[in-house]
């Protein structure tokens, strides 16, 4: 389906078949317990299992992703729950060098002791990686916070008998959809710009073969990773409104990055709808959007720091909510130069922003 037709399936999702007098909002289901006389075969439980709320934020997910969805309590949780779903001592894991840190961290201390081995991959020299031997490959296209992209079909088609996961944070299934670009599952932080709103944690794994989906479900269980009802029904209501935001975003973002490019206090920029940039070409191919993130290299710390100090945007770590924000990613470690600063655009107008931005910009000389 394209686009458009999964975000009116999900937005008429509640009106199909709706009793006269029911809420067409979705109403929020906190109880733990259900009612269970005799035996205990019911399509609810026990919360940890599953329940209404969260059910009901996996159905939209799921219209989204064309895909069966389950949903975390956040991205790292999903992440977690696909490697520990997949991964056994002896298994070779292939996963982004650069991308989301915390990956990293969690394959580092907890699965490499247990007998996981990881092979570390820049994502751009993903497409031409070994991936002999892996029984999964793991992608972040594009990456955070470089914004290199890897060729999502290509990979497939070498895949062997690898799980192919694609973490789809930056893009959303509604600029990127993996699964039909030939990978297995897909993970996203909801947290990001599904929930789009900076106040709630979440994420979830998407996947079309129960073979694959069924045992992350099966761990959410067993470990008890559960999102509660009160983030489900918030991610949900967000979910409602993400096509109308990444249209403002993406064309802001469109509108910003050639002009930042052209700013002589400017060193470098990243965004991969740029003609020039390295990642253009495949992004073309593959995404239905160039997205919302932004990288801007300063001369130096100094530089980017009275930039962000003078600009109209949040100072925060994480991306893709409604208020633009930017961060100097070397503060946290990240592999960038140290004048190099993400920027996510939000939802604020346009013209408005780059007034401020440019003002910012000018006052670096
Ligand atoms: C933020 C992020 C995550 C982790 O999400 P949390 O909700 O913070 O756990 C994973 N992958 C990417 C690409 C992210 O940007």
């Amino acid at each position: 389906m394209t686009p458009q037709q999964r975000v009116l399936a999900l937005l008429h999702r509640r009106m199909a078949g709706i009793e006269k007098g029911a809420p067409t909002g979705l109403p929020i289901v906190p109880s733990t317990v259900f009612h269970l006389p005799g035996e205990p075969a019911a399509p609810f439980t026990y919360a940890r299992d599953a329940s209404p709320t969260v059910q009901e934020a996996e159905a939209a997910l799921g219209l989204l992703e064309e895909a069966d969805c389950v949903l975390f309590p956040s991205g790292m949780a999903a992440i977690a729950a696909v490697l520990h779903a997949h991964l056994r001592p002896g298994d070779r894991v292939v996963f982004p060098a650069d991308g989301y840190y915390t990956g990293r961290l969690l394959i580092e201390e907890f699965l490499a002791p247990m007998g996981v081995e990881a092979v570390f991959v820049p994502t751009r020299e993903m497409d031409g990686a070994d991936l002999r031997g892996a029984r999964m490959i793991f992608l972040e296209t594009p990456s955070n916070p470089c914004l290199d992209v890897c060729d999502i079909p290509r990979i497939a088609a070498r895949r062997g008998g690898a799980i192919l996961v694609v973490d789809n944070t930056a893009a959303t299934p509604l600029l990127q959809q993996p699964l039909e670009l030939g990978a297995d599952l897909t993970v996203h932080a909801g947290t990001k710009a599904l929930n789009g709103h900076s106040d709630v944690l979440a994420g979830h794994v998407a996947g079309r073969d129960p073979a694959l989906v069924d045992p992350v479900r099966r761990w959410r269980k067993l470990a008890g990773a559960v999102p509660g009802p009160f983030e489900a029904w918030a991610l949900h209501r967000g979910l409602e409104t993400l096509e109308v935001r990444l249209a403002r975003m993406v064309a802001t973002a469109e509108l910003l990055a050639p002009r930042l490019a052209a700013h002589p206090a400017v060193r470098a920029l990243r965004y991969p709808g740029l003609p020039g940039d390295p990642a253009h070409s495949v992004a073309r191919r593959q995404m239905a959007g160039f997205g919302t993130l932004i990288g801007i290299t300063f001369a130096d710390a100094d530089t980017a720091e009275r930039f962000l100090a003078r600009a109209p945007l949040a100072q925060t770590t994480s991306f893709g909510g409604v208020h633009s924000s930017a961060e100097r990613r070397a503060r946290w470690g990240d592999a960038v130069p140290p004048g190099f600063v993400r920027l996510s655009v939000g939802c604020e107008p346009a013209g408005e922003l780059w007034r401020g931005i440019a003002a910012a910009l000018d006052a670096l000389a």
